[in-house]
């Protein structure tokens, strides 16, 4: 099973095919999924001592996260107000540091892992209109308020307009903390670090069946794990094989990029002057990035509906061009898109579904940061100290209504809904 086909893909870093399990093995902890969640999960564990198998159904990296725009933000997509309502207002500022304390956790372990991932610190959040300003300036005095955040700047049009040179916004808030980088060769710096430190990780396995119990017994084609714990990191992949509950909480959202052809260092600098990322603050967002060998890597529209590539291409780059027109001579050389986990709430979604059974998911578009920082708080209830996990079991979480038939035309309407209310 390759990666699919991207501008990821093509710059990836070599990395093994891994073979499939093959026959029965037994292990402290399985790991099903092997995106950043799993790989960050197996990781950690294995760095504690833990005898650690990940068992990936098509290929380390083959999903969000390595398709994914790379923008490592803090925070959660829920935002703050929600998480503050649900679970007052001490939880969701200890639930908020988390979100912090995982870009350090990041930056340490591709610094540690020597991770070839082109990490590069620098995040604006832009304003197209008055409204969005405003919110901003609020958002920014929140954060530094009551949250203790100061590594935001707010750009004016003069400031923001030096440094992308688009029309398209009025002012942004510039976070030198969040950053972005190379998704897949981050995924795949973590599986080879997993290797280093004892892990054994199968490509090629995905699990068709779990039996609980004190020990846990998951089967894939070609063989079975026996694990005394279990962690599941199956995103918007997650079926009724694995837990028709954790399938019925997430609904899958498609989200699509384009790369274009290289720019040449000089052109692309005249379009965005620092190697920042940037994502407006619609609710159907665009965001956007350099790549390292001087492409925009542009992305945005969600799809509810399952659209087809060609028009997903023609749309995103649509997009592209109504922030940057004078791209219009410009291929494009890659398109790919691909789920994120959205929850109804957008909060994400930790618990477990049974004393030795955990899972993590609903990252609702904002996991690159997270999802190691997870993993993390996955090691740390594995080895006894589930304070920060259980903190973010206090989020209560709804299923979709309607089940799978009917959620995604009732949310093709909810997009509808969303896109004229970024027109306002
Ligand atoms: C196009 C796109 C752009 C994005 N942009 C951003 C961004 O800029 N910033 C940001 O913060 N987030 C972004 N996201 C979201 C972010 O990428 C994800 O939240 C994150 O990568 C999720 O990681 P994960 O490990 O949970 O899931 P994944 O990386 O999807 O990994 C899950 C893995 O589980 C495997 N699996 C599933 N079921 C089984 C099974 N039964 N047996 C074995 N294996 C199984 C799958 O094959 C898959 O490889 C984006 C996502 C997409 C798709």
């Amino acid at each position: 099973m390759e990666h699919v086909r991207s501008y990821y893909a093509a710059s990836a870093n070599p990395a093994p095919l891994r073979g499939p399990l093959r026959g029965d093995v037994s292990a402290d902890v399985c790991v099903v999924g092997g995106g950043i969640a799993g790989c960050s999960t197996a990781l950690n564990l294995a760095e504690r001592g833990y005898r650690v198998v990940l068992l990936e159904g098509r290929r380390v990296g083959w999903g969000a996260s390595g398709r994914s725009g790379g923008q490592a933000i803090f925070g959660f997509a829920a935002g703050q107000d929600k998480l503050v309502a649900a679970v007052g207002r001490e939880t969701a500022r200890r639930m908020f540091d988390v979100s912090v304390e995982a870009l350090d956790v990041l930056e340490q372990r591709v610094a540690r892992h020597a991770i070839d991932c082109d990490l590069n610190f620098g995040q604006v959040h832009a304003a197209i209109k008055p409204r969005h300003e405003t919110e901003l300036k609020a958002w920014r005095e929140e954060l530094e308020q009551d949250y203790g955040y100061n590594s935001l700047t707010w750009l004016d049009r003069q400031e923001i307009g030096q440094m992308l040179a688009t029309r398209r916004y009025i002012g942004g808030l510039h976070d030198s903390r969040s950053g972005h980088l190379h998704p897949l060769n981050y995924t795949l710096g973590l599986a080879r670090a997993c290797e280093a430190a004892g892990v054994q990780v199968f490509d090629g396995s995905q699990v068709t069946r779990i039996e609980h119990g004190g020990t846990v017994t998951l089967t894939t084609a070609g063989g079975s794990v026996r694990a005394k714990h279990v962690a599941l990191c199956c995103n918007a992949y997650v079926d009724e094989k694995v837990s028709a509950k954790l399938k019925a909480r997430i609904m899958p959202v498609g989200t699509y990029i384009v790369a274009t052809e290289p720019l040449g260092e000089a052109r692309m600098k005249a379009l965005m002057r620092d190697n920042v990322a940037v994502t407006d603050i619609n609710w159907v967002l665009d965001y956007f990035r350099r790549s390292a060998d001087h492409r925009l890597l542009f992305g945005g529209r969600v799809s509810y509906s399952g659209l087809q590539r060609a028009y997903t291409q023609r749309a995103t780059r649509a997009r592209m061009l109504s922030v940057f027109p004078q791209l219009a001579d410009v291929g494009i050389a890659y398109s790919w898109g691909g789920y994120v986990d959205i929850t109804m709430n957008r909060a994400p979604d930790f618990g477990r579904l049974a004393p030795n059974v955990y899972y993590l998911q609903g990252f609702s578009g904002h996991g690159i940061a997270l999802t190691g920082m997870a993993g993390q708080l996955v090691a740390e209830a594995i080895a006894g100290h589930a304070e920060r996990f259980d903190m973010f079991t206090r989020l209560e979480h709804r299923d979709f209504p309607g089940g799978p038939a009917l959620r995604t035309p009732a949310l093709v309407l909810a997009m509808l809904w969303f896109r004229l209310k970024d027109l306002l």
